[in-house]
């Protein structure tokens, strides 16, 4: 008899720097903690080995980026960056302005994001919704004429910013490292073996993969690349010259890489939401790559626990073509 599908919830302390601001704002306490779900409908495609995802839809802001912001904002505010009334500045993919603009705003402090116009309406609309003022850059030049931007912006007026600089910022892969992994662990009972992950600032696969493998050292780390931008919203291509690789991302920690595109994602998004599952296209991504990496466990006759993320929630999709079908 197979295992019934589970949904397992998990609840560790706050990481103790982070404390100051769930006083000030408990509703931030509502971030992180997330339920990992096994995905058991597809199951008969890889027998013996269970694929489960880590419910980051779950947090306030609708995705994974809640708990990296919130660990930013919390070292710059106990550190003194954030210090006045200094406007917080990044570049995002949408997820993380929407993150800064939900904590940021809840603080006090006004938010500033730059972001390429290829994000979705429903991330722009919710941008605003949280008061955070909106710089669009081309979507043609991708990601990293964002951060260039922003770099911009911040040089013409480095008294005015705290550029939190989440490419760069230690705060995000520790944030996934003290909190994400350490859950996905406690909800496995310890027996991931395989985590699947792409890049979009590199902060959740160094983070968690860090954790499990210092927690695992055998743990498989398979690391996920689109093939374009913009292809899949919040992951980035790394295999051109000159693509931006972001400074936290520790590329030593994956084992094997999948080339992935963005009808892939589409694809299982939709075969996702029909499961019960509604997330957005990065998620079907994650999933698809999961799927792969369990079928070739199956074909090879190994068990195994593969573990990857559902990244944000399928709502913020709504005006593109991800739900046209
Ligand atoms: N998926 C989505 C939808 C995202 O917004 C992001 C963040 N850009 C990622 C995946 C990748 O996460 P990270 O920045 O931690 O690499």
């Amino acid at each position: 008899m197979p295992m019934p599908p589970s949904a397992i919830p998990v609840r560790l302390p706050p990481v103790a720097i982070v404390e100051p601001l769930l006083e000030r704002v408990p509703a931030l306490g509502l971030i992180g903690n997330t339920p990992l779900v096994r995905i058991a409908s597809f199951e008969a495609e890889h027998p013996g080995v269970e694929v489960w995802a880590k419910c980051e839809f779950f947090n306030p802001g609708g995705s994974l980026k809640d708990r990296p912001v919130l660990r930013m904002l919390a070292e710059a505010l106990a550190d003194g960056r954030l210090s006045g009334g200094r406007t917080i500045i990044d570049s995002s993919s949408g997820n993380a302005g929407i993150a800064y603009a939900l904590i940021g705003g809840a603080l006090g402090h006004g938010v500033e994001i730059v972001i390429p116009d290829n994000a979705s309406k429903e991330r722009l609309k919710r941008l605003a919704a949280h008061g955070a003022t909106i710089t669009h850059t081309s979507a043609h030049d991708g990601y990293d004429e964002a951060i260039r931007h922003v770099r911009r912006l911040v040089a013409a007026a480095p008294e005015r910013y705290f550029y939190c600089d989440q490419y760069s910022n230690p705060g995000n892969w520790r944030a996934h490292y003290d909190t994400t992994a350490n859950e996905i662990w406690q909800q496995t009972e310890g027996r991931v073996t395989h985590f699947v992950f792409g890049v979009g600032t590199g902060g959740t696969l160094t983070g968690i993969g860090r954790r499990l493998r210092e927690l695992n050292p055998a743990l498989c780390i398979e690391l996920l690349i689109p093939d374009a931008f913009p292809g899949v919203e919040g992951l980035k291509p790394l295999g051109s010259p000159g693509d931006h690789v972001p400074e936290i991302l520790d590329m030593t920690l994956a084992s094997r890489t999948w080339d992935v595109d963005e009808e892939e994602g589409w694809r299982m998004s939709q075969r996702l939401a029909r499961a019960g599952l509604f997330a957005g296209q990065s998620s079907g991504v994650c999933v698809a790559t999961a799927l792969r990496v369990a079928r070739d466990l199956a074909n090879k006759g190994e068990p195994g626990v593969v573990v990857t993320v559902l990244n944000d929630i399928g709502e913020r999709y709504f005006s593109t073509r991800l739900w046209d079908q």
